[in-house]
């Protein structure tokens, strides 16, 4: 069995040496780096071949690879680079790597054409400038032989345990049992629609109710799928933490954590929820198993730069590599602590050592925006190492407003005013620009109209734009010559700064942009004007991502509307919608809709004594726990103050508007079981979906609001553009992701087969029957009244 492995992959696993230095990043984006190829091979002879497949072996490796171009009257083979900033800065280990890929790309043409020697060429191709810089080595094909040789040899060992790996990964997916006796009700079907999904190259769109196991149900058929497919990686990717600990759970459960490890924590956890079927479960299962963790929770020095003069995990980081990555690999079982362990062993940085262990874990957990968004590490190794993926996306209706914040950019010029009588001065200039031609934007706002708060701009402020990248790029150069990070406020406004360049590139239909007043402060005369370039549709960005899979499942349990998540998602055409019945039943659940009751802006006065009258009655009915929902953080408080006037009998807790993970956590405790009172939350919020509160924890919820976004000016916009697009404007900015809210916070009552609870619908709007039709069928039918 041979390994194949591209060429960039295998000099950067052979050729990185050195400290990791991220001074001479950010580098150009792929638009401008695929742009800067293109002008210099344009500049090249009529006889100029380019793009050249590639291919050698070595014992047991296949090396394959594009070069960049060959120009056969020169006999000059040429690895083009775009840059931005002084080329003296470079790193030396960076430049050592374009070199080894430069003449690993040499041999195999000497290979292919039976060339004896060859001009070698790194050609350094400046994004700012169009200027390039060229540097060559002549060379013997004798000696590209023997660079190619070195990698490969370095390469060879890891190839071979890898190979091993994966037959021994495979051998046991093969024989890999459900860890239970029994699925639940709905789980085996559930399970056989993700494992055809996968088996067909598909996308699946699952709606599945709660207590089904979905997470089990799901990972361990994808799992099963992986010999055949054969798939190289799985990535389990959620919107929330919480999701991500399920997960690791699920793989537990399966014998993917080794058993040694797993003992020592189990002991101070609660045991498994049922007992294994077998001695199946509790066999280790050779499966890495990695979770990517946020750069702000992983890094072991936040008040330092990542380079090797600022933090000591960064120095002589490529050196120490090699050891920190057999270990990990050895220890397959890669949470953050098992991650941070290993990575501190090895005196590496632990967030860079997770995105190395990326490259060669078989389940990747990790939060959609590392698929998903416009700098996506798991989808640009995807692209690059021709991997067929696995995908599962946990609580998938979060994609819809996750996809769009992660196309959406936003620069605060309140923040930037107050930045720029701080710059340094070699960065007074570049800013000076930006600062111009943003005024002149926020003047926009005033126009023949008088003076307006928000406004749409039809073109994109390319005079803006344009001073921006001409910053950025001065930013990254003076980064570069730094030792220490940069100051806060100026880091963040470089990155947001590159993000919006970024976002502009790929501006259209999908997107606004607008500007939004921001009144003047301090000594400033004139108002400043936030700009956004805000997208409404993450349809075209995300449907190229479900096209690089293999195949997979977007699992949640409010997937309907199917129409509403296949427009604004961009799933293929091809890709089933299933809804799975509920393992509930309708005689554990009570609901009713209070007719006579609206929770509009314009009645919340009046709704406030019929609310408190209701909670309180129901109570009194049945003591116990309940959460009452609300459409924000002033009406929570009108109603909880006014139900501790009138019933202080009523014990209740309330929602913060910012809540760190103790005092969640406090909120949480309060329902114990055998406890009686009320919670108040904010609908959409942290208590509304994510949270488990089985048996007596929680026996009912108020639902008071519908849960429609606020009507204001960007919503309006939204709404305009969602109609233009897709003609069902209304319903796709308010209708359907208030009733999906509503949806959520009421199934936080029933969680387990043996629960008993009540709901409360307090809107005479839920009586409509295009409210009641997005309600889930196992329901019992409401009682009106
Ligand atoms: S520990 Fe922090 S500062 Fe150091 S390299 Fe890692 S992320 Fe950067």
């Amino acid at each position: 069995m041979s390994y194949r492995i591209a060429v960039r992959a295998l000099c950067e696993f052979s050729a990185k040496a050195g400290d990791l230095d991220l001074r001479f990043t950010p580098s150009p984006s792929a638009q401008e780096g695929i742009a800067g190829h293109r002008v210099v091979s344009e500049r090249r002879g009529e006889r100029y071949e380019r793009e050249i497949a590639l291919a050698g072996h070595y014992v047991h490796l296949e090396v394959r690879g594009r070069a960049d171009g060959y120009d056969p009257d020169a006999n000059r083979l040429e690895e083009i680079k775009t840059h931005r900033g002084d080329l003296a800065r470079q790193p030396a280990n960076q430049r050592a790597l374009h070199w080894a890929q430069a003449q690993v790309y040499g041999h195999l043409l000497c290979l292919a054409r039976g060339l004896d020697q060859l001009t070698v060429t790194l050609v350094y191709f400046d994004i700012a400038s169009q200027r390039e810089t060229p540097l060559s080595q002549q060379c013997s094909a004798c000696e590209l032989r023997e660079v190619f040789e070195t990698h490969c040899q370095r390469f060879l060992a890891w190839a071979q345990q890898e190979l091993a790996h994966r037959r021994r990964r495979d051998a046991a997916l093969v024989a890999l049992n459900f860890p239970f006796a029994d699925f639940r009700a709905g789980q085996r079907e559930l399970a056989e629609a993700v494992y055809k999904a996968t088996h067909t190259r598909r996308w699946l769109l699952l709606q599945a109710p709660t207590g089904i196991g979905k997470t089990l149900g799901t990972l361990f058929p994808m799992l099963k799928a992986m010999p055949g497919e054969p798939l190289d990686r799985v990535f389990f990717l959620t919107a929330r933490n919480t999701g991500q600990q399920l997960a690791l759970e699920a793989l537990e459960q399966l014998g993917a954590r080794p058993l040694a490890e797993s003992a020592a924590d189990t002991q101070a956890s609660a045991p498994a929820p049922a007992e294994p079927a077998s001695g199946d479960a509790a066999a280790a299962l050779p499966l890495r198993v990695l979770t990517l963790t946020a750069r702000e929770k992983a890094c072991e020095h936040l008040d330092k730069a990542c380079h090797g003069e600022a933090c000591p995990l960064a120095a002589g980081f490529y050196d120490r590599l090699p050891a920190a990555r057999s270990a990990a690999a050895e220890r397959g079982w890669l949470d953050r602590a098992g991650l941070r362990a290993v990575a501190l062993e090895h005196q590496v940085c632990p967030y860079y050592l997770g995105q190395e262990m990326s490259r060669w874990a078989d389940v990747v957990v990790a939060d959609v925006n590392y698929y998903f968004d416009l700098h996506a590490q798991l989808y640009a190794l995807t692209l690059q190492q021709q991997w067929q993926v696995g995908i599962l996306v946990d609580e998938a209706h979060n994609l819809v407003e996750r996809g769009r914040g992660m196309y959406t950019a936003t620069l605060d010029h309140a923040a930037f005013r107050r930045l720029v009588p701080q710059l340094p001065a070699p960065l007074k200039r570049p800013l000076a620009r930006v600062a111009a031609a943003w005024q002149d934007l926020a003047e926009q706002l005033d126009d023949a109209h008088g003076e307006r708060d928000y406004r749409v701009l039809e073109h994109l402020p390319g005079k803006l734009i344009a001073a921006l990248q001409q910053a950025v790029s001065r930013i990254v150069e003076y980064q570069s010559e730094q030792p220490i990070a940069l100051d806060g406020e100026l880091q963040r406004f470089s990155f947001e700064a590159q993000h919006l360049c970024r976002v502009a590139e790929t501006f259209a239909s999908h997107s606004l942009c607008d500007l939004t007043r921001q009144p003047a402060r301090g000594r400033q005369r004139r108002a400043g004007a936030t700009l956004t370039l805000r997208n409404v549709m993450p349809a075209p960005f995300l449907a190229a991502r479900f096209a690089a899979a293999h195949g997979g499942t977007l699992f949640s349990a409010t997937l309907s509307p199917q129409g509403y998540f296949r427009d604004l998602l961009g799933v293929p055409d091809t890709a089933p919608w299933l809804a799975l019945g509920s393992p509930f039943a309708a005689g554990q659940l009570e609901v009713s809709i209070a007719t006579r009751l609206s929770t509009r802006y314009a009645h919340r006065a009046a709704s406030l004594d019929p609310l408190v009258a209701r909670i309180a009655a129901r109570f009194h009915q049945r003591r116990g726990n309940y959460l009452a929902f609300f459409s924000s953080f002033a009406y929570l408080e009108q109603v909880a103050e006014r139900l501790a006037e009138r019933h202080p009998e009523v014990v209740q807790w309330r929602q913060a508007a910012r809540m760190d993970d103790a005092a969640r956590a406090s909120f949480l405790a309060r329902f114990e079981s055998g406890g009686a009172g009320v919670g108040f939350a904010v609908l959409g919020g942290i208590f509304g979906e994510g949270i488990d509160l089985p048996g007596e924890r929680l026996i009912g919820a108020f639902v008071a609001t519908l849960g429609l976004p606020q009507v204001n000016p960007v919503n309006e916009q939204m709404r305009e553009r969602l109609q233009a697009l897709l003609g069902n404007g209304y319903d796709y900015a308010y209708f359907y992701p208030g009733m999906q809210k509503v949806v959520q916070a009421a199934g936080r009552v029933i969680r387990t087969a043996s629960d008993r609870g009540v709901i409360e619908l307090l809107d005479d709007r839920f009586a409509q029957p295009r409210a009641r039709a997005l309600l889930p069928t196992w329901w019992p039918e409401p009682r009106l009244d």
